[in-house]
């Protein structure tokens, strides 16, 4: 059975004196282990300090996106070979504020998961409607095809995995209802299928949207569903660690 992931998505938060977070996580899983993966993506600026504060713990070290070249003229950038080089083990490509703030298409998404494996990373590759498409029925339908056109071909298995984020629901405190998310991830399974055969029938699909302690257990358990992708709840370790415990 393939281990659940839960990962951290500090986004544009944290300074020096917010590594005692994660310090704090890591201690707690040394002293009892949890039953899924963990990891912490911080901003660009902590990933040295990061990989420090984490060195021999279980809590893997995340990027949260890369650039699809390795080294360049790309001002303000960062490569997969680059997140690596800095202790990275998994890399964010594809979240919705990057899409949205910063013009990312499904074949830029690939482009970038693809240099992420190249560069020996474990790319989570994010998808998810927007309210309009939800609000217009057609949220499976948005799914599946950012699926088709995220996802590079030739994944192997344990290389990747999804990450199912309804736009709407990323820092709303409102999530989909489980039934809502138990299609979403059914639909995403077969897509998943479709163009990464078994890769895609064993790459984990986590939720992300709003996931907090007192909906982390009802979400974690539904099918198809193999961890989560967590923002606010992940910058506090009360919160995160009541996340990661919440995955039976
Ligand atoms: C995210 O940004 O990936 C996310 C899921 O954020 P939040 O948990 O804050 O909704």
């Amino acid at each position: 059975m393939v281990r659940p992931l839960i990962a951290g998505n500090w986004k544009m938060n944290g300074l020096g004196r917010d590594l005692a977070e994660a310090r704090a996580v890591a201690a707690s899983l040394a002293e009892t282990p949890a039953e899924s993966r963990v990891a912490i993506c911080p901003p660009a600026t902590l990933l040295a300090r990061m990989a420090e504060a984490l060195s021999g713990s279980s809590v893997l070290l995340g990027g949260q996106d890369c650039h699809a070249e390795p080294s360049g003229a790309f001002t303000g950038d960062i490569s997969a070979e680059m997140l690596a080089d800095a202790g990275a083990r998994l890399v964010i490509v594809g979240h919705s504020e990057r899409r949205a703030g910063h013009g990312e298409t499904d074949a830029m998404v690939a482009a970038k998961a693809a240099a992420a494996v190249r560069a020996g990373l474990q790319p989570i590759v994010c998808v998810g409607e927007s309210r309009a498409q939800r609000d217009a029925g057609q949220t499976l339908e948005v799914i599946r095809r950012q699926v088709a056109g995220s996802i590079p071909p030739g994944m192997a298995e344990g290389g990747f995995a999804l990450a199912y984020e309804p736009i709407w629901a990323i820092g709303a405190g409102a999530t989909p209802t489980p039934d809502e998310i138990a299609a979403g991830a059914a639909a995403l399974r077969q897509s998943l299928i479709d163009c990464a055969g078994a890769a895609g029938r064993t790459a984990p699909i986590l939720y992300g949207g709003s996931v907090k302690p007192d909906n982390a257990a009802q979400i974690l358990k539904l099918p198809e569903i193999g961890g989560a992708l967590v923002g606010g709840a992940s910058l506090k370790a009360a919160d995160f660690l009541a996340i990661i415990r919440a995955q039976a």
